[in-house]
């Protein structure tokens, strides 16, 4: 199709009619939404309000810069708008300095580690497989491209990050950053200790809160922003919101993590996303965000409840026996299947989650035992402890038979939570 620059009507037709394809396979996803149980734990609803910022005409304005001191005139819309998010970010966390800036999560890491390190200084952070984030340490990333990346992990007999390896790996390296954080993970850190190791070697303690962010808002999860110099986070995880990511600081680094952001590490912020991003933080403070926030933890921790239950007939391992937050983790090493063959059968009843490796897995990746998931998603959607229940009898009916649904009714009980708990009602 030709598409004439001279067409006014152009600006002004809808995707459906504009771009027949892609509108197609937005609806196609929207379908794919509805029907799926989604229990990819990283996955959340974001409200229409947030949709609609970040949809917006701001999309295409420049704003180089901070709020006040930006490289483009006529920003001051922009400026009211970053300052809302600042001022939101800041009050919700108790945090002296929020930049709303970075891209993405990784985004917010690279910036981070810009701001308090040199490249070759030493970095030290939670190994992948054992539930960090390849962001703080692995040889792929930036991190391990720049820095000199050493990496902690998780004890073999319980399972919880090995705080004295921490200690000792910290003695020995003494590094300039470390960070405390994970994605693949049931429990809560020890924030205090991880301070007291990074006082002793004089190392920044960095929070990357990517996954648990949303908890700490709605003060059901132990608040890192005391303990920590810097706090990095996603908007879109369990805060619901907007596609990017954030970062808060101590007052005396300010200056330095907002260098690093830009011109460190990006180019213009996307003002559509800081909208976002600023109506997330005001959505985040409210007694309904709480509620949600609360629902998921009992739903993550329903679900851990039943599958415990059914590990006699599941082979299935709930790793750590529970959870404390909106996550759980299922090692299927017992039973002896593989976590990826077992998800493709999963996903055709209907259910998304995530295909892990775990700390100390016998299998050689790609192949894994290890099976995350969250409840965030259902919670988005309404689900409260009586579905979340019918999900753990879906799940651990389907794990007894390897993911399999002979006769076809696990998938019907799919369709029938999904109808009852319809998604984005607002839209056709
Ligand atoms: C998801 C995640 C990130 C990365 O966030 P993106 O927005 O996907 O770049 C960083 N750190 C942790 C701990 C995460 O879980």
């Amino acid at each position: 199709m030709a598409l004439s620059g001279a067409d006014p009507s152009l600006f002004e037709r809808v995707l459906e009619d504009l771009d027949p394809e892609v509108s197609a396979a937005i609806d196609g996803e929207l379908a794919r939404q509805r029907s799926t149980l989604d229990l990819v734990a990283s996955e959340s609803v974001p409200p229409r309000a947030v949709l609609e910022a970040q949809g917006s005409i701001l999309t295409a304005k420049y704003a180089d810069g901070y709020p006040g001191r930006r490289d483009y005139d006529t920003c001051e819309w922009i400026d009211e708008i970053e300052c809302l998010a600042i001022e939101r970010a800041k009050a919700l966390f108790g945090a002296d300095h929020a930049n709303v800036q970075p891209y993405s999560g990784s985004s917010a890491n690279a910036a981070v580690l810009h701001a308090l390190c040199e490249p070759g200084d030493v970095v030290l952070g939670f190994d992948f497989a054992h539930g960090g984030h390849p962001t703080h340490y692995a040889a792929a990333t930036f991190a391990g491209r720049n820095y000199r990346a050493l990496a902690y992990h998780v004890r073999r007999d319980n399972r919880l990050v090995d705080m004295d390896e921490v200690e000792t790996l910290a003695r020995r390296h003494r590094p300039k950053v470390l960070f405390a954080g994970w994605s693949c993970y049931s429990r809560h850190l020890e924030f205090a200790r991880f301070r007291e190791i990074a006082d002793e070697v004089g190392a920044a303690l960095v929070v990357d809160m990517a996954h648990f962010a949303g908890l700490v808002a709605a003060k059901v999860h132990p608040d890192p922003v005391p303990f920590a110099d810097a706090c990095t986070m996603t908007v879109h995880k369990t805060l619901g919101g907007a596609r990017g990511g954030a970062i808060l600081c101590r007052r005396e680094i300010a200056e330095r993590v907002d260098a690093a952001v830009y011109p460190g590490e990006q180019g213009c912020p996307l003002p559509n996303v800081t909208a976002a991003k600023a109506v997330t933080f005001r959505l985040a403070g409210t007694d309904a965000f709480r509620e949600r926030m609360e629902r998921t933890l009992q739903g993550a921790r329903t679900m851990a409840e039943v599958l415990v239950e059914a590990e006699d007939r599941t082979k299935a391992h709930v790793v750590t026996g529970g959870t404390d937050v909106h996550q759980l983790l299922v090692d299927l090493a017992p039973g002896g299947r593989e976590a990826r063959t077992t998800l493709g059968r999963l996903n055709k009843i209907g259910i998304s989650a995530n295909a892990i490796a775990l700390a100390y897995d016998p299998r050689v990746e790609p192949a894994c035992s290890g099976l995350r998931f969250g409840a965030m998603a259902l919670a988005c959607r309404g689900f409260g402890r009586e579905q979340f229940a019918q999900v753990a009898d879906i799940l651990s009916d389907a794990l007894a038979n390897g993911g399999e649904d002979p006769g076809g009714s696990l998938a019907e009980r799919v369709a029938e939570l999904t109808s009852e708990m319809p998604l984005y009602r607002h839209l056709a």
